[in-house]
């Protein structure tokens, strides 16, 4: 039987998906063992229960807070995807100051901003926690994948291992932080 993948992109850019799509026609194989049933792209309402999870960005808000928490309880395996998930990297540049003084910085300060001086209030923005996370602060994390962003071929590796039943070496010759 096929198993499941899921991913999900919290805090953070895009280009840790990306590199999950330079994967290119090696995407046939994996597609050969497992169904891609969550993404950015692949809409559901709720992270589904899944073999793998591989997860990108940051935890910034409290609705990442809640998703990663729901994402751990219905995964086997959680990846931690980029240096974002796996150390907070760039959107922790904001834990120097204050949540109150980020926001102001970003919404009130800004000479680019066109809201004129305006927090956002939408409540489907999710609240800032006080400091931005890695996942592994918030839930257990199975393997790291870090990298800004991590390379196509590490990721290609992790996946193929784990889905033919090994377990990935990933010694330090392997991982590259930058
Ligand atoms: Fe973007 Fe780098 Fe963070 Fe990935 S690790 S989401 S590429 S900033």
């Amino acid at each position: 039987m096929k198993k499941k993948i899921g991913t999900v992109w919290l805090g953070g850019c895009s280009g840790c998906h990306m590199s999950l799509l330079d994967i290119d026609e090696r995407i046939l194989d994996v597609a050969a063992l497992a169904d891609i049933v969550k993404s950015p792209v692949v809409d559901s309402k709720e992270f589904p229960d899944v073999d793998v999870a591989i997860v990108e960005g940051a935890i910034i808000t409290d609705q990442h807070l809640t998703e990663v928490r729901h994402i751990r309880a219905h995964s086997k395996i959680l990846i931690a995807l980029g240096n974002c998930a796996v150390t907070a990297n760039v959107p922790a540049y904001r834990n120097r100051v204050t949540k109150e003084e980020a926001l102001k910085c970003a919404y009130v300060d800004a000479s680019s901003n066109d809201s004129a001086g305006q927090m956002p209030d939408s409540p489907e923005l999710g609240k800032l926690l006080d400091r931005v996370r890695p996942l592994h602060e918030a839930v257990k994390v199975d393997y790291y994948i870090p990298g800004c962003p991590p390379s196509a071929d590490l990721i290609f590796y992790v996946l193929s291992e784990l889905l033919n039943g090994r377990t990935p070496n990933l010694d330090k010759e392997k991982l590259k932080y930058g």
